[in-house]
């Protein structure tokens, strides 16, 4: 057993304020020695975008409930970058995002930046995890996911996964005693079908806001996230950093322009 505690980098892609990531670094703080490296402001959706061209800024935040807290004004992905170059004091055991308001199952996972955050820290060799609840009320803590985060970190500490590899965690939004246990699952086929809803803003110019709802091309499939998520599990999918289409390889190799 290690002498000290293990240190335990922190962020999320819904911004400092989120009482989601205070939920989630609290329940790390009982495990190890958390920094927190938090976007100043809400970066959903940004994926696994980084800062290039503009200043890039982090600042301690005092806060309360965990004492080493930092707000950056980039994205997930360059909160991991400055917490690893910048900020930890030695390389971190762990590296957590979340807990984000809303899923992030499916391909979903292609445009969260709390799964993208995790993906870079398994960029880095570090195991990573992403949690999402599929409640989006920001006005619930979300301490009920608690015990669920504490058992899924526990048992990746013990039986490490491979190198390369981040785990996606999304956790249904249902009380404690309806949660029906945690499965491990594939990510479910299917898109997102988009529309745009058109508005005038107050100066009468056309703005637009994207909407859409996810097509599950196979409901019925038992080993998805989305059925284990609709049948009321914690769905965990352990997701690679190397997206080669290996078979596709394979079926390529007669290609006229393959040396
Ligand atoms: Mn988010």
């Amino acid at each position: 057993m290690a002498a000290s505690k293990p240190i335990i980098l922190v962020t999320n892609d819904d911004g400092y304020l989120s009482q989601g990531l205070l939920t989630l670094a609290e329940a790390a703080a009982t495990l190890g020695e958390v920094y927190v490296v938090a976007p100043q402001q809400a970066m959903s959706g940004m994926s696994h975008a980084i800062t290039a061209s503009r200043p890039l800024r982090v600042h301690r935040h005092p806060m309360d409930r965990v004492q080493n807290f930092y707000i950056c004004n980039g994205t997930p992905v360059d909160c991991i970058k400055l917490g690893l170059h910048k900020i930890l004091p030695s390389r971190p055991g762990l590296i957590l995002s979340g807990i984000n308001y809303g899923s992030n199952a499916a391909a979903s996972t292609h445009y969260s930046g709390t799964v993208a955050a995790a993906r870079e820290g398994a960029l880095h060799g570090i195991p990573s995890i992403a949690f999402s609840s599929l409640n989006t009320n920001i006005a619930d803590p979300l301490a009920h996911c608690i015990p669920i985060v504490l058992q899924i970190i526990t048992e990746v500490n013990e039986k490490p996964m491979a190198k390369g590899s981040l785990l996606n965690v999304n956790i249904p939004n249902l009380p404690s005693d309806q949660i029906k246990g945690i499965r491990i699952c594939r990510l479910t086929q299917g898109y997102w079908k988009e529309t745009f809803d058109t508005r005038k803003d107050p100066s009468g110019r056309d703005y637009n806001w994207l909407e859409g709802r996810f097509i599950n091309e196979e409901p019925s499939s038992p080993e998805t996230d989305e059925t284990a998520l609709y049948e009321g599990f914690v769905a965990v999918v352990p997701l690679k950093t190397d997206s080669t289409d290996y078979e596709s390889i394979e079926t390529m190799k007669n290609y006229a322009f393959n040396n």
